[in-house]
């Protein structure tokens, strides 16, 4: 029930404002995004490496209004690519993008969102890793798919996200996996209107389970994107069906949440991705975390009335 307000919440200036300001906010918003710049977030970077884990690394910030900011989100990826390089991780540290804090939604925003990102793809490319597209609310997917096919003429290894919830996914899956993509599958983390998502949570988790198994059969790179335990033994076990081995496939799950699983996983000898997110503009990827779980919404409420 709460999910849907806090989400809308995450759209409001008010709000921005408000929750960016309270004292308090910081240490709750430190369990989820560890750092606010590179020099912050490289030795976390070594750390979790080290621990066996692989990552995929995002600068937050997404509402951007102009190109100016666009251009600034492209040079932070650069910027962190190059501190990547000297550590030589290859694709054990890959990038996670967001193609609106590219200048998606802009005039000219395709465009636009195509000409920034491509230079942090071919950056990767140039230090022997790659980029995963984010998907966000379903008005921008047609966009982002669009780029991510004409990122893939010269980067076959660009990744995608594709989200359980929306109706449209399980053709996507099915265009996706027979073109032998990267596809990283998540539940889905917007607030989506009935017409276009399940609503759902058992309407989702089966969408999940049906998509995951495309994706699994197909000739991709499939990425599971989830902490739900239910779905990663059933995704142990339809791997094992299609034959996959365990670098044919990876686990994927955020920074902050069910950290010892990561590490259980890995040990296990899973391919286990680490979704890590940095910078100082983190009030929408915080925002949906929060309605992600309402004992995160809770344990937020309870440190602001006990910090006052
Ligand atoms: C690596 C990764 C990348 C993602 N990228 C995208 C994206 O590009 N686009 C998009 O729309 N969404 C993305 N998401 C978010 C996703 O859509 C879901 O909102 C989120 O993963 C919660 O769903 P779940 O599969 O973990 O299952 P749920 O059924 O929501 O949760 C299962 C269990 O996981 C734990 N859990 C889940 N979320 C939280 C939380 N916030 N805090 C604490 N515990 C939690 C709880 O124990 C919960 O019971 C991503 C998620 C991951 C893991």
């Amino acid at each position: 029930m709460l999910g849907p307000v806090i989400l809308a919440a995450s759209r409001s200036d008010r709000m921005r404002r408000l929750i960016s300001a309270a004292p308090v906010t910081k240490q709750v918003v430190d369990r989820f995004i560890p750092g606010e710049n590179v020099d912050e977030i490289v030795p976390i970077i070594e750390d979790l490496t080290g621990k066996g884990l692989e990552l995929t690394m995002d600068v937050v910030g997404e509402d951007i209004t102009t190109p100016g900011q666009a251009a600034a989100a492209r040079d932070a990826y650069l910027e962190l690519i190059d501190r990547l390089k000297p550590l030589e991780l290859g694709t054990r540290a890959e990038m996670s993008v967001k193609l609106s804090m590219f200048g998606q939604a802009l005039d000219g925003g395709h465009e636009l969102a195509l000409a920034n990102v491509r230079p942090v793809v071919e950056a990767a490319a140039a230090i022997g890793t790659t980029v995963t597209l984010d998907a966000e609310d379903h008005t921008t997917l047609d966009s982002m798919f669009a780029i991510h096919e004409e990122l893939r003429k010269d980067f076959p290894q660009t990744g995608c996200v594709i989200q359980a919830y929306l109706f449209r996914t399980e053709a996507d899956a099915r265009r996706l996996a027979a073109s032998g993509s990267r596809v990283r599958l998540v539940k889905g983390a917007y607030k989506e209107p009935a017409e276009v998502a399940h609503q759902q949570k058992t309407e989702i988790d089966k969408a999940y389970v049906r998509i995951l198994r495309t994706l699994m059969e197909g000739d991709g790179y499939p990425m599971i994107g989830s902490h739900d335990p239910r779905i990663v033994s059933i995704a142990q076990e339809l791997a094992r069906r299609a034959g996959r081995k365990l670098d044919e496939y990876e686990f994927q799950m955020l920074y902050g949440i069910r950290g010892e699983e990561h590490l259980r996983l890995a040990a296990e000898g899973h391919r286990m991705r680490v979704y890590t997110a940095y910078g100082t503009d983190w009030y929408g990827y915080f925002m949906r975390r929060l309605a992600e779980k309402p004992a995160n919404l809770q344990f937020f409420v309870r440190s602001m009335l006990g910090n006052g």
